[in-house]
């Protein structure tokens, strides 16, 4: 496995898998790494000459400086387990190579930005699409592979890659999740081990709304349940329980009349903020 640090080598790199004739596959993270970014990994060595696993803890997306002094850090077990799922090369940029100086360019998204997460995390957005821009400009992959477990995330880049034209197939994949339901996130080690008990309510509570509004109960409706069941059975703080419509996560203002809506939350346990969604599917 190779292991790459700055833009120039990754540039080099992928030039040389230009002229061999290898599609890139790439699969960005920020480390702290679990069965969901392998399960990336895995469909991009699937559909791929080479794969390339970047890891880089973006300051440029953290609204919250405490978030991003305490994000999980394990390079160590990270590069093990990137070797075991047979990745080609890992890129771990530092971050004075990746922003050299403070960008003036800057990114809005319009309409999807000004919801959930992007209500939320002001200036979030704009720093993931400012790294991607810049990892897809060096990489030139062929193929992206993101989680669905960031929905919002995913069709914001979906987004910008057809708005500014980058040549890439954008991939999302299914959110993987522990045996109990909760989504595999790099911030579930820092849940207390009582918190962590408690967090399955969550994805619970997603799949009984889910099955709630197919059965003809107001989105909102079932959204208002759900948020008084996880703050009665957990010590979890909603911070959104929400129905939107798909693609664009707009709110629902009454019953849906959408084929597909998406059911989006985020809610802190202590400190720790664990975001989940689930796709539902009406008729
Ligand atoms: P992160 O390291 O949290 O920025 O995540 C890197 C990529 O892995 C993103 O595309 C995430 O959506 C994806 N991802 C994170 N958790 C999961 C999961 N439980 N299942 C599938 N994909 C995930």
């Amino acid at each position: 496995m190779h292991l790459i640090q700055s833009a120039a080598d990754m540039r080099a790199f992928s030039n040389q898998c230009f002229l061999e004739g290898r599609s890139i596959g790439f699969v960005p993270t920020m480390g702290a790494l679990h069965s969901g970014h392998i399960s990336l990994l895995s469909k991009a060595a699937s559909e791929n000459d080479v794969t390339v696993c970047s890891i880089f803890v973006n300051p440029a997306q953290f609204n919250n400086r405490e978030d991003l002094l305490k994000y999980p850090r394990t390079p160590e077990s990270d590069l093990k387990m990137l070797e075991a799922a047979g990745c080609t090369a890992v890129w771990m940029p530092q971050p004075a190579d990746m922003y050299p100086h403070k960008p003036a360019t800057g990114f809005t998204f319009g309409p999807i930005e000004n919801v959930l997460e992007g209500t939320h995390r002001p200036g979030h957005f704009a720093g993931v699409g400012l790294v991607l821009s810049k990892f897809f400009n060096l990489l030139q992959p062929c193929s992206c592979y993101m989680g669905l477990k960031d929905l919002q995330q995913f069709l914001v880049v979906k987004q910008m890659v057809e708005e500014l034209n980058f040549n890439i197939r954008l991939i999302g994949c299914p959110t993987v999740r522990e045996e109990d339901g909760l989504a595999m996130s790099s911030r579930n080690v820092r849940l207390s081990a009582s918190h962590r008990a408690q967090a399955p309510v969550l994805y619970r509570e997603l799949v009984k709304a889910a099955s709630a509004i197919k059965n003809g109960t107001q989105a909102k409706t079932a959204c208002h349940l759900a948020i008084a069941a996880i703050e009665s059975d957990s010590d979890g703080k909603v911070e959104y329980f929400e129905a939107a419509a798909m693609p664009d996560l707009q709110p629902l203002n009454s019953l849906p009349e959408k084929e597909e809506i998406a059911l989006l939350l985020a809610v802190f346990y202590g400190d720790i903020r664990l975001i989940d969604n689930i796709i539902v599917e009406l008729n």
